[in-house]
């Protein structure tokens, strides 16, 4: 068997520790003790040279006593072996830890958020949340990371009431505080989510009120939040109040947030709405004066085609290609030039020339896909993935 590396190393160090602890020690175990712990230590030893990693683990891990200097050491197992998913195996070291009358009180909570760790990658969010709740309650040091594993476990369990309170409580430690256990998002970019996702089920079941008290709340600490501005066109537009779903449309040109399909299909719904037959064409306008980018330059020749014709659509995309190189525009206007009659394998390759930037992709962990997740699938970030095609191109010149 090939051992992983992660593990081998950490076997060798249990294999050292025990061995230092044990000759340490010695002198002060009973015969028995001096008999039993050092067959342990040998039993490990070959339960290593023949590739039997398990063994070798339970072994070694016997033969180090656990106290205030190899404490590390088992949790850095334990923490291995919940990475590697043998959770069950990680759960029995940090209980074992747990049932140790010496440890301090420090050591302790130590131990018990490995184990609501190790509970949460096991799936057993009930018994994590408790060990996680009781941590909150007595542990000034580990009371923030406490609170950012309790949103994985509501977040798990799409218990978006409960997440939304951790949330706020997070930010009111931020506000006190410097950034100690802070780390991750921002608390309140996750409030404003699990906001919206209690926001999309009302609008999805009819309650237009209730939805626009949660958009509105999500938009409390940013009022640029894309989701929450998206939603609020949503609920506009089922309302049929198309004028409202464009005002809310220009908070989010105006927000900077990068373009994406399904933010054009948003305002070619909108404008369907309404009367003004150049509304569409114009708010395009304004949307590529503010983020000139392929995405946004490509969806405005299409209006301008239909509007001022084609040749207008192309001297436009021309004029794009003089201030920002972009090669998905110049495949795009040779599709519709030059070989525009042909359906030779030149056509396919500008096509995918054309097509080269559509996309999402997350910025934090590069996961890629078709369509926008609110949360990665990948890394579980929150609003990380963005469209390729969006993305502003460097000036000529
Ligand atoms: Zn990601």
């Amino acid at each position: 068997m090939i051992l992983n590396n992660g593990l081998l190393l950490l076997l060798l160090v249990l294999a050292i520790a025990a061995g230092w602890m044990l000759a340490r020690s010695g002198l002060r175990l009973s015969s028995g003790e001096q008999a039993q712990l050092p067959s342990q230590y040998y039993r490990g030893f070959n339960f290593l040279l023949d590739g039997e990693e398990e063994g070798a683990v339970d072994a070694f891990t016997e033969a180090l006593a656990v106290n205030e200097e190899t404490l590390d050491t088992h949790i850095a197992l334990g923490s291995v072996l919940r990475k590697r998913g043998e959770v069950d195996r990680a759960i029995r070291i940090h209980q074992s830890l747990l049932a140790r009358p010496q440890l301090t009180e420090v050591q302790l909570h130590q131990s018990h958020l490995e184990l609501a760790r190790d509970f949460i990658a096991a799936g057993l969010y009930d018994r994590a949340e408790k060990l996680l709740l009781d941590l909150i309650a007595q542990s000034s040091d580990l009371r923030q990371t406490a609170r950012r594993h309790l949103l994985e476990v509501h977040e798990a369990q799409r218990d978006w009431q409960s997440a939304v309170l951790v949330a706020e409580a997070l930010i009111d430690v931020s506000k006190d505080e410097s950034a100690a256990g802070n780390q991750g998002q921002a608390a309140h970019q996750l409030r404003s989510h699990y906001l919206c996702e209690q926001a999309e089920t009302a609008l999805d079941s009819g309650d237009a009120r209730g939805a626009r008290l949660l958009f509105e709340d999500a938009l409390r600490d940013n009022v640029e939040e894309l989701r929450a501005l998206m939603g609020l066109v949503r609920l506009a537009l089922s309302e049929q109040d198309t004028e409202q779903a464009l005002q809310q449309f220009e908070l989010i040109i105006n927000s900077g947030r990068a373009s994406a399909p399904d933010l054009l299909a948003l305002l070619a719904e909108i404008c369907s709405g309404q009367s003004d037959p150049t509304l569409q064409l114009n708010c395009l306008r304004r949307y590529y004066a503010k983020q000139p980018s392929s995405l946004l330059a490509r969806a405005l020749a299409q209006q301008v085609a239909i509007h001022e014709g084609k040749e207008a659509a192309q001297a436009f995309l021309r004029s794009t290609l003089e201030d920002y190189p972009s090669a998905s525009i110049a495949a795009s206007l040779l599709l519709g030039e030059t070989v525009a009659t042909s359906s030779g394998p030149e056509r396919n390759i500008l096509a995918a020339f054309a097509d080269a930037d559509a996309g999402y992709r997350c910025g934090h962990c590069g996961f890629s896909g078709k369509s926008r997740h609110w949360r990665c699938p990948g890394c579980r970030h929150w609003d990380s993935i963005h469209y390729l095609g969006a993305f502003l191109e460097q000036p000529n010149g």
